[in-house]
């Protein structure tokens, strides 16, 4: 055998297991196929190159702009009226993106992982087939393989990709002016976030979402407090519409949307399509290699990540369950533990959601419905962030932080957090839930003054009607 373990994909997912796989004595490649001009292998997958970093890059940069623009004459602080260089934010983040994707092949030479260049395909449980970008055939075998092919933008016919004004999301992160009129179709997580990005540099935006409900994982009454903070920000959300056609001309695109049951025509600068994501797994599996996909195209494992062929793994976006670059890592560390022989597990009911929207929303763990569905009956507690001493110093008061607890045990069952600095705070209660906390020790938690964090102590006392700076 050529390794002890094969990795396909080096994205957040593979690049992981490939690293942990090393760590633990085992001989290990990763096989990538995305590559620069000079065929320098990309590492880092989606989350790197067109995820996670650079959206997180350009909502930071936007949000500052805005700041300085819109958001602090209430401090007494005014500076003119800020200019906008795009092309250097833009410089910015494929900085960031650089350091990051070479930190990984770093990370691969110290760890001595083996990079692999080229796209691989699974022959048999210890066989994949590289292909390399001049069609050169390479084979490898391993006593096993983890498949990390990560996923990509699901495209709608009725406005097909252009890559120039109809876009995904890679491309609404390469822009290199502010299109005065943009339409996103689909209000989920890279809607919102994408969405605040180029509202924030001043496109006029609206997002045309196919559900009649915004963010159908939350309860309602978070849900209600972001849909006011969203139309405050002119984030225009129209629900229950679908876009039925698309015509491109050289002014734009022109949407034919049904708003309503009434059909409507409007014009935009450019179309952004954001519907969710498919599992990647075009000419990842040869016909007779054992493994098949599931009705909805992903790879079929059981809770540790292992496929029906026992030393073949798959981890990340292409298996059940959220697409994550966190989810993917655990993933990825899990499946190396495993082969190396020991006992890891995920936490499937602890993985953790952010939207980097501002406020943040960020949640874990079981909603209002589902614990009604599940016939557990519960508790509650809300603090809304107007009642934080510090987020009303930061100018930064919308907002608030749910808690679920067991109305019998006292464990937290759910949090649910909308406000700046949500998703660090989340981390604080995920902690706590790991090690099935009760909101009582949240409440007998002392934290620091003034934090923000504060908000998610007075929920939890808010829990047992014991809350000191709000109404019980
Ligand atoms: P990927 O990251 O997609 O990596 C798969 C890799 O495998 C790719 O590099 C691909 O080139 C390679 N590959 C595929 N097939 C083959 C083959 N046959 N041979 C060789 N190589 C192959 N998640 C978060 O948790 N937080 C965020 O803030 C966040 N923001 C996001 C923003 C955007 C705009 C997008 C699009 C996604 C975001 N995500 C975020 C989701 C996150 O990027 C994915 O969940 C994560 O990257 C999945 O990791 P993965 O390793 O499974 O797959
Ligand atoms: P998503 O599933 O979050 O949202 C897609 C939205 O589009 C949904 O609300 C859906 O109802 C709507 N939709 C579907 N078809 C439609 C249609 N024809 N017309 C109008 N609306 C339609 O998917 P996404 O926003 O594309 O993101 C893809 C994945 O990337 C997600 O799974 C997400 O987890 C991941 N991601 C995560 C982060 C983060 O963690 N902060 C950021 C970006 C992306």
């Amino acid at each position: 055998m050529d390794f002890d373990v094969l990795v396909i994909g080096g994205g957040p997912g593979g690049y992981v297991a490939a690293i942990k796989s090393s760590q633990l004595g085992l001989n290990t490649a990763c096989i990538e196929f995305d590559s620069t001009e000079d065929e320098k292998l990309k590492l880092g997958g989606t989350c790197l190159n067109v995820g996670c970093i650079p959206s997180k890059s350009l909502l930071d940069s936007s949000y500052k702009f805005h700041q300085l623009k819109d958001g602090l004459a209430e401090h007494g602080i005014s500076a003119g009226k800020p200019k906008l260089d795009i092309s250097k934010m833009m410089d910015r983040k494929n900085a960031i993106v650089k350091k990051l994707t070479g930190g990984v092949s770093h990370l691969f030479s110290h760890n001595k992982v083996t990079s692999i260049h080229g796209k691989g395909k699974l022959v048999n449980p210890t066989t994949v087939e590289v292909t390399d970008n001049k069609g050169k055939k390479n084979t490898y075998t391993a006593k096993n393989i983890i498949l990390a092919a990560g996923s990509r933008p699901i495209n709608i016919p009725s406005v097909p990709w252009n890559g120039t004004s109809v876009i995904g999301s890679s491309g609404a992160l390469e822009l290199e002016e502010v299109p005065k009129s943009l339409a996103i179709i689909g209000a989920g997580v890279i809607g919102l976030e994408l969405g605040s990005v180029w509202s924030r540099l001043g496109s006029k935006v609206e997002i045309f979402e196919a559900e009649n409900s915004l963010l159908p994982m939350l309860d309602r009454d978070v849900v209600k407090v972001i849909e006011r903070e969203f139309k405050n920000q002119n984030l225009n959300i129209s629900l229950g519409c679908f876009v039925k056609g698309s015509k491109t001309s050289r002014s734009g695109v022109s949407l034919e949307v049904e708003i309503e049951g009434k059909l409507q025509k409007k014009s935009f600068d450019k179309v952004i399509v954001a519907v969710g994501r498919r599992p990647f797994t075009e000419d990842l599996l040869a016909k007779d290699c054992g493994l098949e996909l599931d009705e909805r195209g992903f790879i079929t494992v059981n809770d540790y990540c292992q496929t029906i062929l026992p030393n073949v793994y798959a981890v990340g976006d292409i298996v059940r369950g959220p697409m994550l670059a966190h989810k993917a890592m655990e993933e990825g560390v899990m499946a190396a533990e495993r082969i190396a022989g020991k006992k890891m597990e995920v936490n499937y009911n602890l993985v953790p959601s952010v939207i980097y929207t501002h406020p943040e929303i960020a949640w874990v763990g079981r909603t209002e419905e589902d614990l009604k569905n599940d016939g557990v009956e519960f508790k509650k507690g809300n603090f809304p962030f107007a009642a934080s001493g510090r987020a009303l110093a930061a100018g930064d008061s919308a907002g608030l932080v749910k808690m679920l607890a067991d109305k019998d045990t006292d464990e937290v069952l759910g949090i649910q957090i909308f406000g700046n600095g949500a998703a660090e705070i989340l981390q604080q209660g995920l902690i706590g839930m790991e090690f099935s906390a009760s909101s009582e020790d949240f409440g007998l938690t002392m934290f620091s003054h003034p934090t923000v964090s504060e908000a998610l102590h007075e929920a939890a006392l808010a829990v047992n009607k014991q809350a000191i700076h709000i109404g019980n």
